[in-house]
């Protein structure tokens, strides 16, 4: 498969290239120059392939000669070792639990296979993986890259601005993991990121990819889980409704480019915080990003997706196509904790905030659309609400069990390497850290 940068579209690449390139030179966005359909009969019989076979077969398009099937098929089998449970909430409506990974959140999935992809192309020298995370990111590459040989993993995060859980996913890994703690907020390690990419000297001395939802091969295996729902969902005339939290809006593309390849999906919902872009860019035609807000739903804190270039070439640009496939919403702080209460109350089921703007975007799409028998809403359940404990109201914190993976991580000490915001600190670092 080729992809070609969406700022040029002369610039076309295979796989492996795009995955070690991260963004086109240009620093235009790698999309694939065709997009496969699965045959009919597939689809149809979904339910008697293995989930293996299914990822397999729907992703193979997109890796091309970049690695041999078996080694692909190593690498979802090395990705794959947790469920993606569908939990049913009500009549026809569930939630696709996909936070039962290493770190718990769905990142674990993308994480996990961009890790394994990177250990299996060939290159010559070692390649240096950075990120800047405001939370779930910096967890989820730390975990998946542990140990590859090759790969050194710099994770920035802003000192105080992650919680407990997530800070200490990153830094009490050590080996080739590296947690930089910036001085700063999200923004300023975001802008620390952006300068490396920049740098004339870095970019000569030293192999440097980025492991963002840009990159493909963390974006692409998004799309495995939405395959899991139908096979499991056993679609009986249904018509099927997924409802995403979205920020950067690649957990939604991926179910969107499942739709292009004939999975039958009807509607999509992206449901967001108040950092509200894409709602408001479908209401009113115009993209206008404001300041970021923060949240307690922060993993969503974006307020100029990096992926909604991906979902509108999709869609040729032509937001009436766009707007038959896609509703958006946004949902305050306020009313996300009053649905986590009020579904712990009526269902015994405790959402994460993330989750909870998911299934108040279900809700009001059906509510509008006035809500038939032959629906099926399926919101995605992003990380577990235990990640997310400190934005949750007092009495509610003892409902939450903590899993025993966590208990042991919060008796880990953390170890990290404490910078200022100035770049000139960060490029000597790598420089060093290279030698
Ligand atoms: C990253 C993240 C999101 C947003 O996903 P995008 O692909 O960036 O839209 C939603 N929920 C959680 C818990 C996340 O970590």
């Amino acid at each position: 498969m080729l992809y070609k940068s969406l700022k040029n579209y002369e610039h076309i690449v295979m796989f492996d290239k795009a995955v070690i390139n991260g963004l086109a030179p240009n620093k235009g966005l790698y999309y694939p120059v065709k997009i496969p359909i699965l045959s009919n009969n597939f689809i149809e019989n979904i339910q008697n392939y293995n989930i293996f076979d299914i990822c397999l077969k729907v992703i193979k398009y997109y890796i091309g000669e970049s690695l041999s099937e078996k080694d692909l098929l190593d690498i979802i089998q090395n990705t794959l070792t947790f469920q993606f449970p569908l939990h049913k909430i009500d009549d026809n409506i569930y939630s696709l639990e996909l936070f039962h990974g290493p770190t718990l959140a769905f990142k674990d999935v993308g994480a996990k296979f961009m890790a394994c992809c990177l250990e299996k192309i060939q290159y010559n020298n070692k390649i240096t993986v950075i990120v800047a995370t405001s939370g779930d990111t910096g967890g989820a590459v730390a975990n998946g890259f542990y140990k590859i040989s090759n790969v050194e993993v710099v994770v920035l995060y802003p000192s105080g601005g992650i919680s407990n859980i997530q800070e200490k996913q990153i830094s009490t890994l050590g080996d080739n993991i590296k947690a930089l703690e910036i001085e700063g907020t999200f923004d300023d390690c975001q802008k620390l990121v952006k300068n490396v990419f920049l740098d004339q000297e870095l970019q000569k001395k030293l192999k440097i990819t980025s492991a963002n939802s840009i990159n493909v091969a963390r974006l692409l295996p998004q799309m495995f889980y939405y395959f899991d729902a139908i096979k499991k969902i056993q679609n009986k005339g249904y018509e099927i409704i997924f409802s995403i939290p979205s920020g950067n809006f690649g957990n939604i593309f991926a179910g969107m480019l499942c739709k292009a390849m004939g999975l039958p999906i009807n509607h999509f919902i992206a449901s967001t915080n108040i950092n509200d872009t894409i709602p408001r860019y479908m209401k009113y035609g115009k993209y206008e990003p404001k300041k970021t807000y923060s949240t307690i739903s922060n993993a969503m804190d974006i307020s100029d997706p990096s992926n909604f270039v991906r979902i509108q070439e999709l869609y040729n640009n032509d937001i009436f196509s766009l707007k038959k496939d896609l509703s958006a919403y946004s949902f305050s702080d306020q009313e996300t904790l009053d649905i986590i209460i009020k579904v712990q109350k009526k269902y015994n089921y405790i959402l994460d905030p993330h989750g909870a703007i998911g299934y108040l975007g279900l809700l009001k799409y059906l509510y509008k659309s006035n809500y038939k028998n032959n629906v099926i809403g399926i919101f995605l359940e992003t990380a577990h609400p235990i990640k997310f404990i400190d934005k949750m109201p007092n009495f509610f914190r003892k409902k939450i069990n903590m899993p025993i993976s966590i208990e042991k991580l919060l008796l880990k000490n953390k170890k990290t390497i404490k910078l200022s915001n100035n770049f000139k600190e960060l490029k000597s670092w790598l420089l060093n850290n290279n030698k």
